[in-house]
């Protein structure tokens, strides 16, 4: 099989295409410019007679180099390379701590109205009255969920709003003259996002370890607490899946010892309408507009990752916001006192603002309660399902939004955590969250949301208990071989991650044409 300078197959074949993905209707799609080509154009032009360009030292000098195709060519492409990607919308995906729920259509439709979806940010506030009203409501909603005092809704991801919600702590902790605080006590569960926020900010890091039951001991807490410490970033539910039990009792240390309690909010999807993380002492916490109250995420974006303040870190909180004025609403866009100033160009994500009313409004808070409630019970109905045929590290206790295994299973059967989810994918699931949690050996996190229905869950535990009784009996290469029904087999991930080929170059593709 010839390779294109990307390393992929080229098409070949009276079609075009080279048919390698296994189904005759899931070609290999070559690229653009092996579709089409940058001699033609796509369309057909006039020939022009003028013989003087006004560009004069603007035109281009060198060739644009893009592929021309028809608009049949251009939609085909894009549509079979969409049919390559698994997507909530095509399957159960139960990738866990990334909450992959349904996302509603009426989020979509309500995002896509004109006055909210051809608004410009630089637009004068008189005629946004109405995005600016949607703003505040988002805002109240966020902030009476978690019983807090202020919020930024700017912030573009969960990462990003942990370094607004640091940032409001660091400057807290100046402003009192305690700026020699320079240490954040971070669970050996964390996300990675939490130690990289704290290290971005200058701060060291901490860990705590976790307890055999996996949660976080508060002695464990008082004992790393010191004169020192500037925060505790804990996330609760915690990404073992389980809610943290002493969360008020190490909310309560952290403010004797004089430090803030960021939480991350990435799992408020479990206790939304259910938990206000207020009444637990937290001090700042991110939420995951784009887990928790919908939206597609997963290809890079759009997130939204908004931060709720308590009263203390209130006056803190980066501009910009809506506020009530004589005639209607504005937006606070300069720094008034102590707040941090901005912390992204604009308003943020105003798309994912409306989704996320959207799904607030259309469930109710009563139904935002149940929607927790749901995932809380799909996720303990795999666990319970799956317990006896697979290990879970932390016993029968129930779980929350997420059931965690490990590969003590596994063991002895020549079969990794990594070949079990790539088997996974052969029977049409997208794998589960792998090796994540760090805390728990071959970790596999399964999150079904309360999107799916008892029959796909039923599916699933089928298909995942058929798989653990395969690899006991010794069908290795079910397993090592895996995938084989996927259009891409395995894929060096790193490589991939760490030298992309992102351009196309035009020199290697003619000197292949020539051999
Ligand atoms: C997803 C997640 C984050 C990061 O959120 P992004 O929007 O991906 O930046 C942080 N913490 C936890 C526990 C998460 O699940």
């Amino acid at each position: 099989m010839s390779m294109n300078t990307q390393g992929r197959p080229t098409g070949i074949g009276a079609s075009g295409f080279a048919s390698t993905s296994g189904s005759a209707l899931l070609p290999n799609e070559p690229l653009l410019f092996e579709i089409g080509d940058v001699e033609h154009s796509g369309v057909d032009l006039p020939d022009v007679d003028i013989d003087s360009s006004r560009l004069g030292g603007f035109a281009r000098q060198t060739p644009l180099d893009l592929a021309g195709l028809t608009e049949p060519e251009a939609m085909r492409h894009y549509v079979r390379l969409s049919r390559l990607n698994h997507s909530i919308d095509s399957g159960m995906y139960p990738l866990g701590s990334c909450t992959m729920k349904h996302n509603p259509r009426l989020n979509e439709k309500m995002a896509r109205l004109p006055g909210f979806g051809d608004i410009h940010p630089l637009q004068p506030v008189s005629t946004v009255q109405g995005a600016l009203e949607l703003m505040q409501q988002l805002a109240h909603w966020l902030m009476t969920l978690t019983n807090t005092t202020a919020v930024c809704l700017t912030p573009k991801a969960g990462a990003h709003g942990e370094l607004c919600g640091m940032m409001a702590i660091q400057a807290a902790q100046r402003a009192r003259g305690q700026g020699h605080r320079t240490v954040v006590l971070v669970p050996e569960s964390a996300h990675g996002t939490n130690p990289a926020t704290a290290a971005f900010l200058g701060y060291t890091v901490r860990s705590i370890a976790a307890r055999a039951d996996g949660t976080v001991d508060v002695e464990a807490v008082k004992a790393a607490l010191g004169p020192d410490v500037a925060a505790i970033m804990l996330t609760n539910p915690n990404t073992c899946g389980l809610f943290e039990p002493q969360v008020i009792e190490i909310a309560a240390a952290v403010h004797k010892a004089g430090a803030f309690f960021y939480c991350d909010g990435a799992n408020f999807n479990a206790i939304m309408g259910v938990v206000r993380p207020g009444d637990l002492g937290i001090d700042a916490m991110h939420i995951n507009l784009h887990k928790t109250f919908s939206t597609p995420h997963g290809g890079g974006g759009p997130g939204a990752g908004p931060v709720v303040l308590s009263a203390t870190l209130a006056p803190f909180a980066p501009v910009p916001f809506v506020r009530k004025a004589h005639a209607g609403l504005e937006l606070v866009e300069h720094s008034e006192g102590e707040n941090l100033g901005r912390i992204t160009a604009f308003q943020g994500q105003m798309g994912m603002y409306v989704r996320a009313l959207t799904y607030m409004l259309s469930h109710g808070g009563d139904g935002l309660a149940q929607a927790a409630k749901d995932a809380v019970l799909n996720a303990n109905y795999i666990k319970a399902r799956l317990q006896g045929a697979f290990s879970a590290p932390f016993g029968d206790q129930p779980c929350m939004h997420e059931a965690l295994f490990d590969d003590h299973f596994l063991e002895g059967t020549g079969v990794t955590t990594l070949d079990f989810a790539k088997a996974l994918i052969d029977e049409g699931f997208h794998p589960m969250t792998m090796y994540f949690p760090l805390v728990v050996h071959g970790a596999m996190l399964i999150e079904p949301t309360e999107s799916e229905p008892k029959q796909t869950l039923d599916r699933f535990c089928d298909v995942m208990l058929d798989l653990a009784a395969d690899a006991k009996a010794g069908n290795v290469t079910r397993f090592t071989a895996a995938p084989m029904k996927a259009p891409r087999r395995r894929l060096d991930e790193t490589r991939a991650a760490r030298s992309p080929k992102l351009t196309w170059e035009r020199e290697l593709v003619v000197s292949q044409a020539a051999e």
